[in-house]
């Protein structure tokens, strides 16, 4: 092969790389970057996969904002649990977590009875399967940063289906990131959100999802939330793992798993957190 060839060969590859590097069936393709976009003062993706409805992008700012609800004064405010509650945190301790990502011991601090989220997720040391939750989370106040960024922390059902906390209190983000939301599949039947400072309240029902022996999903999990005394998920079928600008998709796991709650840069409080095992029921 002549200089003049090799030189000719060599020019090509150089020409061609960027193109290469920019076609995803590629090795070289480079993880684009999320588009972060603006719409009626929301911020959020349109270049996120569609939803199953073929209407929405995931975390797509256009899709309609859940209507404030004002909720009742009181609802479950400091609800005595259950004898036969499992009680997460009284106040005292946080003997109930451990770190998610160590194993340690939870790395959030304790004030004035209120357990605040600081470093990282932590989970149970139980594992649970259908279950009813009661817990109480304050928002910090006053509010800071905007949409994601302000309160964000979130329970975590089974340590992978997350419903979401977060301060939507005059906070404007992705419906289906709200306060309320199974995080980027379905948005909240409500804004129920009380003021950044004030105690607010999630009841929760919970049922898992059940797998056949080779790991296919036989019924999906269903989770009801009532946040503040108002229904926002109503007996609404999980997609999978709730994973950010992702459509949700199931792995097959055990039939019982540690609750978590997520630490998101922000420190969110909580506290009152039981949570009433329900049998499980492995028919369909
Ligand atoms: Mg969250």
């Amino acid at each position: 092969m002549n200089h003049r060839i090799q030189t000719l060969i060599a020019s090509a590859i150089i020409w061609a790389l960027p193109a290469l590097a920019q076609n995803s069936n590629t090795p070289f393709a480079p993880t684009p970057k999320p588009q972060e976009i603006v719409i009626d003062g929301v911020t959020g993706f349109q270049d996120t996969p569609m939803q199953p409805d073929g209407r929405w992008h995931v975390h797509d700012p256009a899709r309609p904002q859940p209507p404030v609800v004002t909720p009742g004064a009181s609802f479950s405010t400091l609800a005595t649990p259950p004898n036969d509650a499992v009680v997460l945190f009284d106040g005292r301790d946080l003997a109930s977590w451990r770190n998610k990502r160590t194993g340690g011991p939870a790395p959030w601090t304790i004030e004035n009875g209120a357990m605040i989220s600081a470093k990282d997720d932590i989970v149970t040391t139980n594992e649970f399967g259908d279950l009813q939750l009661h817990l109480e989370f304050r928002e910090p106040a006053p509010p800071t940063d905007s949409g994601q960024g302000r309160g964000n922390s979130g329970v975590f059902l089974m340590g992978r289906y997350e419903v979401q906390v977060l301060d939507c209190y005059h906070n404007p983000t992705y419906a289906d990131g709200a306060t309320g939301a199974v995080y980027s599949q379905h948005p909240p039947l409500a804004n129920a959100c009380r003021a950044p400072g004030e105690w607010q309240t999630y009841d929760l029902i919970f049922t898992t999802p059940h797998f056949d022996a080779d790991g296919k999903l036989t019924v999906p999990g269903y989770v009801t939330v009532i946040l503040n005394g108002v229904v926002v998920q109503n007996h609404q079928a999980i997609r999978g793992d709730t994973t950010y600008r992702s459509v949700g998709q199931y792995t097959a796991h055990n039939p019982t798993g540690p609750m978590a709650l997520q630490f998101h840069k922000n420190a969110v409080a909580f506290r009152n957190i039981w949570v009433r095992p329900v049998p499980l029921v492995n028919e369909p």
